[in-house]
């Protein structure tokens, strides 16, 4: 599988300017499957490459979301949310 990766330059995040993605046709849950034409993902394999990398990185939820300043006494994952979701209107 091959990545193929450029860097964008009308898109930032707040760690700095966004790499664009680009589907390679196979999966990258690491299945080794192959995906529909501009899908990352066969159906809700992100949701596992999601789940595996959080448990490999930080262990649990909890730990990711302190890891990254959310929880109790930090912020607010779903005002954080909210706060994208009205900037990309
Ligand atoms: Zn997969």
């Amino acid at each position: 599988m091959m990545l193929a990766i450029m860097p964008s330059m009308d898109a930032k995040d707040e760690t700095g300017p966004r790499r664009r993605l680009i589907p390679t046709g196979d999966c990258w849950c690491g299945c080794g499957q192959e995906t529909e034409l501009g899908k990352f993902f066969r159906s809700g394999h992100d949701k596992i490459a999601e789940a595996a990398v959080i448990r490999v990185e930080y262990g649990t939820v909890p730990e990711f979301l302190v890891k990254h300043g959310y929880g109790p006494g930090g912020r607010n994952p779903r005002d954080e949310l909210g706060r994208v979701r009205e900037n990309q209107r």
